[in-house]
C-alpha cells in the first residue's frame, strides 16, 4: 500500500478551519503524540495545534494501556485551552467528530461505546484519550488524543485481532488518511465551537451510544458493577441498574467496560 503524505503543508492546504490543524507538528515516528503535545502545551502552543505521527512506538490508551499504531493509520493529539465547564464534553465531542468523520468519508456507520471507544460492527476502530491539566480552578490545557485505524489489517496483530477493525478492513480497500484526517479536524473544530450549546452535543452523543440498553459489567478500581446501562447524565456519567433494582452512577474516569 502506498502511504499518503501527512506533512503539514499537505494537511493544512485549503483546510477550512479557523484554528484546529492550522498548526501541525508532524513527525514520521514518535513515542506518543500525547507526550509531544504535552510539551507543546506547556510551552504555550497555539490553540488548535495538532501533533501528528505516521507511527507511534509507545502509543498509549487509558490507564497506560498500549495503543498500536503501525504506519497507514491516524495518530493525533489536539491542544485546546477550554473553560473548565467544557471538560466533561471533550470526550463527547471527540467521539462524535470521529463518528462524523468516518460517516462522511466512507459511508460506514460507527457507534460509540461508552465512554471512549468508537466501534464499527461491534469492533474497535478508534481509541480516544483526554488529558487535562487543571490549576487553581482553571484549565491550563487539554489534549484530545485520537488513534484511528484507517489502513490496519487486524490479522497482522493477534493481540487485538478479535476486538479491532479498521476502515480499510471494513471496506475491503485502501483508504486515504489525508481525506479522513482533514474531515476529522473540521469536525473537531465545528463541535468545539458548538460547545456554547453543550446540551445539543450531549444529546447527539447520547443518541450515538451503543451501550445503552445493554447488560454490562464495569470495573472501577477494585469495584465491579453489573447491570443494565440505563442512561447517561449530562456530565457523561453512566447510570447502571443492578439486578436488585439499585442504581449506580459510574463516572467516565478510569473504568473498564465488559459485556
Ligand atoms: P477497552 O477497549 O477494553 O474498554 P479502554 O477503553 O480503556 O479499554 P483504550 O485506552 O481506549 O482502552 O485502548 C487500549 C486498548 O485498546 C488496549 O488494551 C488494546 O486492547 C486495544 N488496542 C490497542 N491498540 C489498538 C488498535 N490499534 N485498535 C484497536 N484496539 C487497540
Amino acid at each position: 500500500m502506498e502511504v499518503d503524505d501527512l506533512s503539514p503543508e499537505v494537511v493544512t492546504w485549503g483546510l477550512a478551519t479557523q484554528f484546529v490543524g492550522q498548526r501541525i507538528v508532524y513527525h514520521p515516528v514518535l513515542t506518543s503524540t500525547m507526550d509531544v503535545a504535552r510539551q507543546e502545551a506547556r510551552q504555550g502552543a497555539a490553540e488548535g495545534t495538532v501533533v501528528l505521527a505516521d507511527r507511534q512506538t509507545a502509543g498509549r490508551g487509558r490507564m497506560e494501556r498500549v495503543w498500536l499504531t503501525p504506519g497507514g493509520n491516524i495518530a493525533l493529539s489536539l491542544i485546546l485551552y477550554p473553560p473548565l465547564s467544557y471538560l466533561p464534553y471533550l470526550i463527547m465531542l471527540a467521539s462524535l467528530a470521529v463518528v462524523h468523520g468516518i460517516e462522511t468519508t466512507t459511508g460506514l456507520k460507527p457507534q460509540i461505546k461508552w465512554p471512549n471507544d468508537v466501534l464499527i460492527n461491534g469492533k474497535k476502530v478508534c481509541g480516544i484519550l483526554i488529558e487535562s491539566d487543571v490549576q487553581g480552578g482553571s484549565v491550563s490545557y487539554s489534549i484530545i488524543g485520537i488513534g484511528l485505524n484507517v489502513n490496519l489489517d487486524p490479522a497482522d496483530f493477534p493481540e487485538i485481532s478479535p476486538i479491532a477493525t479498521s476502515l480499510s478492513h471494513e471496506l475491503g480497500e485502501d483508504i486515504s488518511r489525508l481525506k479522513v484526517l482533514r474531515c476529522l479536524l473540521t469536525e473537531l473544530e465545528g463541535l468545539y465551537l458548538r460547545l456554547s450549546d453543550a446540551g445539543s452535543v450531549f444529546r447527539e452523543w447520547h443518541d450515538n451510544l451503543e451501550t445503552l440498553g445493554r447488560e454490562i459489567e464495569v470495573q472501577s478500581g477494585d469495584t465491579f458493577y453489573r447491570g443494565l446501562a440505563e442512561s447517561v447524565e449530562v456530565d457523561g456519567s453512566l447510570l447502571l441498574r443492578g439486578a436488585d433494582g439499585s442504581l449506580s452512577r459510574i463516572v467516565a474516569g478510569d473504568v473498564t467496560l465488559r459485556r
